[in-house]
């Protein structure tokens, strides 16, 4: 059982490269931020919950497609309005406490490469290698702009509220782990960042074997 974890800030590239990496390593994928937007989007919906018991009933289910109840959400649940929600839900202890509670039973077995903002500090200390990817503050913008088609100067007004948001919350806040590798990615494509963690995650591997 490996898990690689890729933390760091929103637009730093990490789902591209996540991804990525798991296919060139023959790992499975983990999105802990989709299950965040998928409470996210129930406490929209349904704001008057407790969005920790909204946490706990969830039925989510993660893959090509992502399914919240039954229901399609793929689409919904990286819309603004549903970002915005992630970060505020995740702030909440009762929120986090149920998502890292799957998600350490998800990388409980096999191997993975688990993406999101606490992989290396809370839901998998003991991974085999730890990721912090980073990106200038204007970069992670400008990527994030050209995917979704929005202004740049609202999404870096978003992305820093949400920065903020992540960084200061009491519980599990957005932090680099003492073993963590921070990958800078401004510059860099994308496969030239995958074969980097993968020599990474090589020499940790191969170091235990
Ligand atoms: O990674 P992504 O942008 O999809 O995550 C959405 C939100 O979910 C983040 O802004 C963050 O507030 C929250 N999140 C978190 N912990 C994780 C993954 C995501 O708090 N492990």
């Amino acid at each position: 059982m490996t898990v690689v974890a890729i933390d760091g800030p929103a637009g730093a590239g990490k789902s591209t490269v996540a991804r990525e990496l798991a296919a060139a390593l023959g790992f499975a994928y983990l999105d802990t931020g989709a299950m965040y937007r998928a409470v996210g989007l129930l406490s929209l919906r349904a704001p008057d919950r407790a969005p920790g018991d909204l946490a706990r009933a969830a039925r989510i289910e993660l893959g090509e497609r992502v399914r919240l109840d039954g229901e399609d959400v793929t689409e919904a649940i990286r819309a603004p309005e549903a970002s915005e929600a992630a970060s505020r839900v995740a702030a909440d202890p009762a929120v986090r406490e149920a998502l890292v509670a799957r998600q350490r039973e998800i990388v409980g077995q096999g191997d993975w490469v688990a993406e999101g903002r606490d992989v290396g500090t809370v839901v998998a200390p003991g991974a085999a290698v730890k990721v912090f990817l980073t990106a200038t503050d204007d970069e992670r913008a400008r990527r994030r702009a050209r995917q979704s088609g929005q202004d740049h100067a609202a999404v870096l007004a978003e992305q820093s509220r949400r920065d903020e948001r992540d960084s200061t919350r009491p519980t599990s806040p957005l932090l680099l782990a003492a073993d963590a590798v921070t990958v800078d990615t401004d510059g860099l494509s994308v496969g030239e960042i995958v074969q980097h963690i993968v020599g990474l995650v090589r020499s940790a591997t191969g170091a235990v074997d």
